[in-house]
């Protein structure tokens, strides 16, 4: 059986950032599963369908063809042929992609498919419901939580970085939004699993947090070893 770790919390956490680096240390499968509700957002915005006609996305969802390649570390996203991994992190779909994945069509489809990932090896998986629905039985379950201002100031930054122009203050309403949607949602709101460990990012560096989840997945994987 494969080793699952799952890497719950809300955006903003660096939770991307800190998954990706602990996959390449412990040599895991690093899969990102907001960028699958991200293709299936960008689908619906470029045919013009609106997230109340659950007919037209149900068609969407039937043909989606959503991959999550590798490429040097990097995960790419393709969506019918086509990478979108830039696409899928423009401002529009930031804006729309938590009311697509509150829905039960949309999450019906996804969560099958994110279980199947398990059969490619041991895999360390984030998102917002992966050690509540997706993998309740998760060797590791990581609940990454930080302050909302905290949080807001990190995309700023990172939009700056990008080009994007926008300011502290529409970033922060943003993020409280979605923050809203996320937890208030009736299915797979993000809430912490009751066996997660909680890691509260606020005040930490990369580093520190890899460091500190690190010795937490080293310590279940010689737990699992020994037994
Ligand atoms: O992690 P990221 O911000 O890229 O996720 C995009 C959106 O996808 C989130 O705002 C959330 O609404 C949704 N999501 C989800 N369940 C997951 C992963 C992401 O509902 N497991």
């Amino acid at each position: 059986m494969a080793f699952v770790v799952a890497i719950d919390g809300p955006a903003g956490t660096g939770k991307g950032t800190i998954t990706k680096l602990l996959a390449e240390k412990l040599h895991l499968i690093n899969i990102d599963t907001g960028a699958m509700y991200r293709c299936v957002t960008l689908e619906c915005i470029n045919k013009g369908i609106s997230v109340s006609d659950e007919n037209k996305i149900s068609e969407v969802l039937e043909k989606i063809d959503i991959k999550l390649k590798h490429d040097n570390g990097r995960q790419k996203a393709i969506l019918n042929g086509v990478d979108v991994s830039e696409d899928i992190r423009s401002p529009k779909v930031d804006g729309e992609v938590a009311k697509f994945a509150a829905l039960k069509i949309v999450r019906d489809k996804m969560t099958p498919l994110q279980r199947e990932m398990e059969k490619d090896g041991n895999i360390i998986m984030e998102g917002r419901d992966i050690g509540t629905v997706v993998f309740p039985n998760a060797d590791v379950k990581i609940f990454l939580d930080c302050s909302l201002e905290e949080r807001a100031r990190r995309r700023y930054k990172q939009n700056i970085e990008k080009g994007i122009q926008t300011t502290y203050e529409e970033v922060l309403s943003s993020i409280i939004k979605r923050h809203k949607l996320e937890t208030e949602r009736e299915i797979a709101p993000l809430v912490k699993a009751e066996d997660a460990i909680v890691v509260d990012s606020t005040n930490m560096s990369i580093n520190e947090v890899v460091d500190k989840i690190e010795n937490i997945i080293n310590l279940k994987l010689k737990e699992k070893n020994n037994g």
